[in-house]
């Protein structure tokens, strides 16, 4: 497996209330913020995973009732820090981002695509299949935002059409992976149950440790260190309880037998680039 550089990004972040992400939390809100990466491979070039909220975002959401999805989780994006103004400031222009890896559909990991437009997408069909046979308001009651998702839609390609590939022996309970660019160093890792279609990644960083991006299968790396779900409330509304807590479980007996492996989620104060 290719050692790869990657680095992490906040773009944005929204509030909500603790217990909304940890059963058994408390009302006070805390900040999500959302987390996406940078990966560098030596032959494609500049690759993401997920990418934040944007301007383009705010847009989609500014009036009902696209407006609810702000009303129900709170987002702050001040200027300069879209995922595109952050990597321009590194001397990234969004023309040298040549592939975006998504791991689900939802608005807070879909806000930036159309920042990159030279940018192949990667998704999971069963994702997109999932949010297009929805109406507009069922799509936003699941954290949906399609138009963000449909002016893009000639530039998706399907996670499911990559080869499939065992994963290290380490990752063996998650079934088989996806091998995203064909050489192995990148692979896609299913991660279902928060919802349609989710993937993580996973590749080995140039320290020589695995690092592995989850995603929303865990809102914090607590959560995966106790493995302590968010309340069914939560994880049947936006996908299904049983299959979350499979993952998670999964998850958790992952970072007791394999310690050494990094294991991120989107949404964790801990990874916080600024943390
Ligand atoms: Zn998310």
């Amino acid at each position: 497996m290719r050692a790869l550089e990657w680095q992490l990004f906040e773009a944005g972040y929204c509030t909500h209330a603790e217990w909304a992400a940890r059963k058994g939390g408390s009302r006070h809100r805390c900040q999500f913020p959302a987390l996406a990466a940078l990966i560098r491979h030596p032959d494609v070039g500049a690759i993401l995973f997920d990418t934040g909220y944007s301007e383009a975002f705010l847009r989609a959401t500014e009036h009902m009732p696209e407006r609810l999805y702000r009303v129900a989780t709170p987002v702050q994006l001040r200027p300069g820090e879209s995922l595109r103004e952050q990597l321009r400031g590194i001397g990234l222009p969004s023309s040298d981002i040549r592939m975006i890896v998504l791991s689900h559909l939802h608005g807070d990991h879909v806000g930036g695509i159309q920042d990159f437009p030279r940018a192949m997408l990667f998704c999971a069909q069963r994702a997109w299949d999932d949010m297009t046979r929805r109406g507009r308001l069922n799509a936003l009651s699941k954290g949906l935002l399609p138009g963000l998702v449909i002016a893009a839609r000639n530039r998706l390609h399907w996670l499911e059409q990559r080869p499939a590939v065992a994963l290290p022996p380490a990752f063996s309970d998650f079934g088989d992976g996806r091998d995203v660019l064909g050489d192995g160093a990148l692979l896609a890792v299913p991660l279902p149950g928060h919802a349609a279609g989710q993937y993580g990644l996973l590749f080995r960083e140039t320290s020589g440790r695995m690092v592995f991006l989850i995603a929303d299968a865990a809102w914090s790396s607590q959560a995966i260190r106790d493995g302590v779900p968010p309340p069914r409330l939560v994880t049947g509304w936006l996908g299904d309880t049983r299959t979350y807590r499979q993952t998670l479980a999964r998850l958790h007996a992952l970072s007791r037998n394999a310690p050494d492996v990094r294991i991120v989620p989107s949404h964790c104060s801990e990874w916080r680039p600024d943390a």
